[in-house]
């Protein structure tokens, strides 16, 4: 196993509190506000087969949770 630069996790951008990543299944992985009071409740999901390698897919989906506007 290779060690990656694991991006930063960003905080919800509309509520402010710190996203959750999980492994949804073997093949899908998801970045989502634990928030139950979030207006918005995001949730980024990355499948696995998106992805060159899934060491990556982590990443990919924090990037992606990072990036999104809403
Ligand atoms: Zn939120």
């Amino acid at each position: 196993m290779t060690r990656r630069k694991q991006p930063k996790l960003k905080p919800c951008p509309f509520c402010g509190e710190m996203p959750e990543v999980i492994n949804l299944t073997d093949t899908l992985i998801q970045v989502y506000c634990v928030n139950m009071g979030c207006p918005v409740h995001v949730s980024v999901r990355v499948g696995m087969a998106d992805i060159p390698s899934s060491s990556d897919a982590r990443a990919v989906a924090v990037q992606i949770w990072n990036t999104r506007k809403g």
